[in-house]
């Protein structure tokens, strides 16, 4: 590994685009680097490097999150940090950039012998976006101890076990709870926005207030399979035209209700489909956020009859399976306006905005005081291979990022909490 040429704009591109060119697919634009496979792995131990490299005490935990310390003169700790898995054809800033910045943030304070009286920690998260199995948050929900063994079960699209996925990286799935070895006090999340109001309203800095709470369901739509031919269509029992149904009907919630909620069906597949059949059984995913949890509650009830009643017109089965929900959290105040004066400091204006992606911080956020700070997204685009931040607007937020820490590191720290 060569040594990291740290604190610059140039540096956190350089080792962000190096980052990058780690995914599943190398012949693809974009990148994926799904939980526990090889380009994973190889994005790990890069990752672990980095971190030597920056003077950090170094180690990897019983998920593959790997952590990166500077030691205080107390075992109180701040973390941050993000995620270092991708969606499939992702982008190369998304998650990657939080740790690298925190790397470098923390590298820079240890570089300039700033006393510090909490320790800082930089993590990098092994799993959040439920790209392989059917989990998110997989790293963080491990770190503070909130994960369900039964997750060991769960398959990805191949037939393949979390467990076993565990055990083909040298993870042992048994030991799964990793220690929590210090006192954490309170995470600081530095992420791309993956929205344009940043850009838009020309503002380079984003103070989160609220992360949308989120569910994932799987549909499962059974009718009955039949010649293409010879069924008349009042016998038919055609499952893809139901889900259709389906699928329109999250559309149009998601349509009439935009300003606080959300819903996309992301994934359909028909099963044993072939041009000269009726479909017999389909599956889809739904995708349903809002900022309010009962807002999001009610939506869900709906959607629930909507699909209840296009099963019924269809004369087909229907299982809507929720497998993830995680609520809405409000990040802490303190935080928000410690980062809002840390900006203001370093005249860099500020946007106060909610999230609607799910973020590591909505889950710490439920543990310990929490706050995420957004860089502007160029065009908003993300989990695309065209996502794109400037190196001016990384170096603001890894400036940012920066000074938060060492503000909450040597501050009075106040006990506000996640929400
Ligand atoms: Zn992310």
């Amino acid at each position: 590994m060569r040594v990291p040429i740290l604190g610059t704009a140039a540096g956190i591109e350089r080792y962000l685009l190096e980052l990058g060119t780690i995914t599943e697919f190398p012949d693809r634009a974009g990148v994926t680097r799904r939980l526990y496979t090889e380009a994973w792995q190889k994005a790990q131990i890069m990752i672990y490097e980095l971190m030597c490299a920056a003077g950090l005490e170094a180690w990897m935990d019983e998920v593959g999150n790997v952590h990166g310390r500077l030691q205080g003169s107390s075992d109180q700790t701040i973390l941050t940090g993000s995620h270092f898995d991708t969606v499939v054809d992702g982008g190369a800033y998304d998650g990657a950039y939080g740790i690298i910045a925190g790397i470098v943030a923390l590298s820079e304070l240890k570089a300039r012998q700033v006393p510090l009286h909490r320790s800082l920690e930089v993590v990098a998260f092994s799993e959040e976006e439920g790209s392989r199995f059917p989990l998110t948050c997989w790293g963080s929900r491990a770190l503070v101890g909130k994960i369900d063994t039964e997750a060991m079960l769960l398959c990805d699209s191949q037939g393949i076990s979390l467990n076993d996925a565990m055990r083909s990286v040298g993870l042992n799935p048994s030991r799964a709870h990793p220690r929590r070895s210090y006192d954490y006090q309170g995470f600081v999340e530095l992420h791309v926005e993956q929205g344009s109001q940043l850009e838009e309203r020309r503002k380079p800095i984003g103070i989160v207030g609220t992360i949308f709470g989120q569910e994932r369901w799987i549909v499962r739509v059974r009718g009955e399979s039949a010649h293409a031919g010879t069924t008349r269509m009042a016998r038919r029992h055609d499952a893809l035209v139901a889900a259709s149904e389906m699928v329109m009907a999250v559309y149009r919630l998601s349509q009439n209700n935009e300003a606080h909620a959300i819903a996309t069906v992301g994934l359909l597949q028909v099963h044993h489909g072939t041009a000269n059949c009726v479909p017999g059984h389909v599956t889809f995913t739904v995708d349903l956020r809002s900022a309010h949890d009962e807002i999001r509650r009610n939506l869900a009830l709906q959607l629930r009859q909507d699909f209840k009643e296009s099963g019924i017109r269809h004369g087909v089965e229907v299982v809507a399976e929720k497998h993830t929900d995680t609520a809405a959290v409000s990040m802490s105040s303190h935080l928000q306006h410690l980062t809002r004066d840390v900006a203001e400091n370093l005249e860099l204006d500020t946007l106060f905005l909610d999230s609607r992606a799910g973020h590591d911080a909505q889950i710490l956020g439920r543990e310990m005081p929490a706050g995420m700070i957004f860089v502007p997204s160029h065009q908003g685009i993300s989990h695309h291979a065209r996502e794109f931040t400037s190196a001016r607007d990384l170096a603001n937020g890894e400036r940012v990022l920066r000074n938060v820490l060492e503000r909450a590191a040597n501050n009075r720290y106040s006990e506000d909490g996640g929400g």
